[in-house]
Order: C-alpha cells, then sequence, then structure tokens
C-alpha cells in the first residue's frame, strides 16, 4: 500500500524550481524518492541546488532554461531526453504577475505574462507528451492560482493566463488519457514566496488578504508542494483534469 504513496523510481521534471513553490515542491519529491531535474534562468543558483541535493545523496540534476525562448526549450527536451532515461512527471511551476490594474497593463505586460504563464506551459506539455507517454504512468502538474477561477482585483492578464491552463489541463487530461498521461493543477491562493514578499509585506495589504482567508493565514510553499506531490504519485492514478485549491478556504468564502 505504501507504494501508492511516494514517488520511488519517478523522474520529475520541475521548472521555476530555485524559489519559493517550485523549491518546496522539488525538496519535497526528493524526500519521497523522485529524482529529479529542475530547471530556472540563473545558473548559478541551480549549480549551488544541485551541489546541496547531491552532499545530501538525493539524484538531482538540472540546467539553465528560459521557458519563455523556444530554443531553450528544445535544449532542455534534447538534454533530458538523453541523459536522463526517460521521464514520468512535468511540474509546470515558473510563472509571474504584473499586479497592475487592467487598463495600467500594456501590450508588453500582456506578451510577458501571456508568454510565461500560458504559451511556455502549453509548449513543454506538447514537447514532453512523447516521454511522458512512454513512462506509462505519465503525470502533468501545472501551477495555476485562484486567480484563474474568481477575481482577486488586479491582474486580470495573469488571471486569463491561469484559467487558460486550468482549461487545458481538463482538455488534455481528456486528449492524453489514452496515453496514459494524466494532468491536473494546483491553485493557490496567498502563499509566502519572493514573488508576492513586496504586497504581503505591507501591512494594510496582509490585512485585506487575511480578511478574506477564512484560515486567517496566508500558506506556505510546503502546502503546495503536498497537493502537487499527492497528483503526481500513484495513490492519485485515477484523478485527471482536476484543479485543486490549496487556498486556506478563500473560494468558498461568500458573505
Ligand atoms: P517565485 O517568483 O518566488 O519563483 C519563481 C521561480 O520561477 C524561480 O525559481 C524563478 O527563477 C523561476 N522562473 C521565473 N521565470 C522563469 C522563466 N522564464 N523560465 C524559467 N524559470 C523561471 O514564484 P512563486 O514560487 O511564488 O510562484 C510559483 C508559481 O506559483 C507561479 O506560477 C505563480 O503564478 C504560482 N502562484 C503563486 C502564488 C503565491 O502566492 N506565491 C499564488 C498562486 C499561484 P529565475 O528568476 O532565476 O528564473
Amino acid at each position: 500500500m505504501n507504494e501508492r504513496w511516494n514517488l520511488k523510481n519517478r523522474k520529475a521534471l520541475i521548472t521555476g524550481a530555485t524559489r519559493g513553490i517550485g523549491k518546496a515542491i522539488t525538496e519535497e519529491f526528493l524526500s519521497l524518492g523522485a529524482e529529479v531535474f529542475i530547471i530556472s534562468r540563473n545558473e548559478e543558483d541551480i549549480k549551488t541546488d544541485l551541489e546541496k541535493y547531491r552532499s545530501k545523496g538525493f539524484a538531482a540534476d538540472g540546467m539553465k532554461c528560459d521557458v519563455t525562448i523556444a530554443e531553450d526549450r528544445e535544449k532542455l527536451l534534447d538534454y533530458v531526453s538523453k541523459n536522463t532515461g526517460g521521464l514520468d512527471i512535468l511540474v509546470n511551476n515558473a510563472g509571474s504577475n504584473t499586479r497592475k490594474k487592467t487598463l495600467e497593463n500594456t501590450s508588453e505586460d500582456l506578451d510577458f505574462i501571456l508568454t510565461l504563464n500560458m504559451k511556455s506551459v502549453m509548449e513543454l506539455c506538447r514537447l514532453f507528451h512523447p516521454l511522458l507517454s512512454r513512462s506509462g504512468h505519465g503525470s502533468i502538474v501545472n501551477i495555476v492560482s485562484v486567480a484563474g477561477m474568481t477575481s482577486v482585483a488586479t491582474g486580470s492578464p495573469y488571471a486569463v493566463s491561469k484559467a487558460g491552463i486550468i482549461h487545458f489541463t481538463r482538455y488534455i487530461s481528456v486528449e492524453w488519457a489514452k496515453d496514459n498521461i494524466r494532468a491536473n493543477s494546483v491553485a493557490p491562493w496567498y502563499i509566502r514566496t519572493s514573488l508576492t514578499e513586496p504586497v504581503l509585506s505591507r501591512k494594510e495589504y496582509l490585512d485585506s488578504v487575511l480578511s478574506r482567508t477564512p484560515m486567517k493565514r496566508v500558506g506556505e510553499p510546503e502546502e503546495v508542494a503536498a497537493a502537487a506531490a499527492f497528483l503526481a504519485m500513484p495513490a492519485s492514478s485515477y484523478i485527471t483534469g482536476e484543479c485543486i485549491s490549496v487556498d486556506g478556504g478563500f473560494l468558498k468564502y461568500g458573505f
């Protein structure tokens, strides 16, 4: 039975793995027995993290890769195909937000957000489909946001990108079930990371976030990582096309 609740003999690729939620997912996966391949745009961060993981006896590899650049994505596929001996899990986590009101977002803001949060995710799913299918139990986990399901006041391009990926995930869950690939997403509300530090450090902003959060606290990266791990492991083998919110009750809080 315990074999269903770990990631032994699973190889996972995690994007945006050097900070915040991606780093927590990496460490959760390693602790559950996975071999992990990490990417971000900063080579030094990758090197430091790999040294740390390997010194503790974990199986980890990685490379610098900007997921928004087609050539980088191709190089990533090439390296992973030749060096990891397969892939079972793809976690699309890299993402960002401009947190501007709709009329303040420029055309460049739209390109930046939609390319990073939406196009790169769709492209990586497409590129890694053959490897994931060959594994016989492929699992895609896309990190989205509660902003993809309801208004959170700012960041409409971000919200659209996350809503797009929630629906894209449903689509591929249906199309690729026959290819032995499950696809699910995880939607966090506010989690303490470098992305949210600038807004959460403002007391009045934090207070307004907490006033809308039944559990009266923001989340920790590990709490998102746990949901991602569940969706990647054999324990969730009949779950596909779902979106799990990790939000302290935020989405259920009506009146
Ligand atoms: P952080 O900004 O703390 O970390 C982002 C990670 O992604 C870093 O490792 C960063 O490294 C990497 N990254 C950024 N751009 C690229 C790129 N173009 N190519 C490759 N790697 C990249 O973000 P969070 O951990 O807070 O967020 C992770 C995900 O969770 C995002 O998709 C975000 O939308 C989502 N999310 C976060 C919430 C939160 O409250 N924190 C709430 C809801 C959703 P580097 O800059 O060196 O490339």
